[in-house]
């Protein structure tokens, strides 16, 4: 009996022990858990940054060039002349491959079996080489727009803010028209806007 009750004893002394402990851990977590001060010090800060950041964007877009310098735009055409020769080679020698498809070189072949394969696959090569042809083609026209883009001092002015288009995205679509965020989204940067509002307000 006695050593029932004791055991009892201990168990209850347990309890409260864990109790205690719980109770304690939970007012450990509830100092550090200052987060409701916490949280709202970084949304204060937020305020001001932002706005501090908004006006720097709009001195950038209020001073921003309305066109590339002449200099720029002989480096452009360098650029967009040596695209366009390289993508005419490429073009010839696509218009060569599919001469020698049509001279109907492989018939010679002697089996059925073999004919066929080669039929097969001509016929596929012939649809790619045409794919990639017209994508040649046109392409030599987007870069014959971008050239008149170019005399026209226009090249490289985003069509849908009027900022320039980056350098490092005409270097690697030269026949880009807009900025990258618009031809992504569908929507103008946050400089564009700036610069859209701006348009909007002054005419
Ligand atoms: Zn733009």
């Amino acid at each position: 009996m006695a050593t029932k009750k004791g055991s009892k004893a201990v168990v209850k002394s347990t309890v409260q022990i864990m109790k205690e402990k719980t109770a304690a851990r939970a007012k450990q977590a509830r100092k550090p858990g200052a987060s409701p001060k916490k949280a709202a010090v970084p949304k204060a800060e937020k305020g001001p940054a932002k706005k501090g950041m908004s006006a720097r964007l709009i001195a950038q877009v209020a001073a921003a060039p309305k066109a590339y310098a002449t200099d720029d735009l002989k480096y452009f055409r360098e650029m967009i002349l040596a695209k366009r020769k390289e993508t005419i080679e490429e073009l010839d020698s696509l218009k060569e491959s599919m001469m020698d498809v049509t001279t109907g070189e492989y018939i010679s072949e002697s089996s059925n079996y073999s004919l066929h394969m080669e039929q097969g696959t001509d016929a596929m090569e012939r649809e790619k080489t045409f794919l990639f042809a017209s994508r040649g083609s046109k392409f030599v026209n987007q870069l014959d727009d971008a050239l008149a883009r170019i005399e026209a001092k226009t090249y490289g002015v985003c069509k849908t803010c009027g900022l320039l288009v980056p350098k490092e995205r005409l270097e690697a679509v030269p026949t880009a028209q807009t900025c990258a965020e618009y031809k992504n989204t569908g929507l103008p940067c946050e400089k564009g806007r700036i610069a859209l509002a701006k348009k909007k307000a002054g005419k």
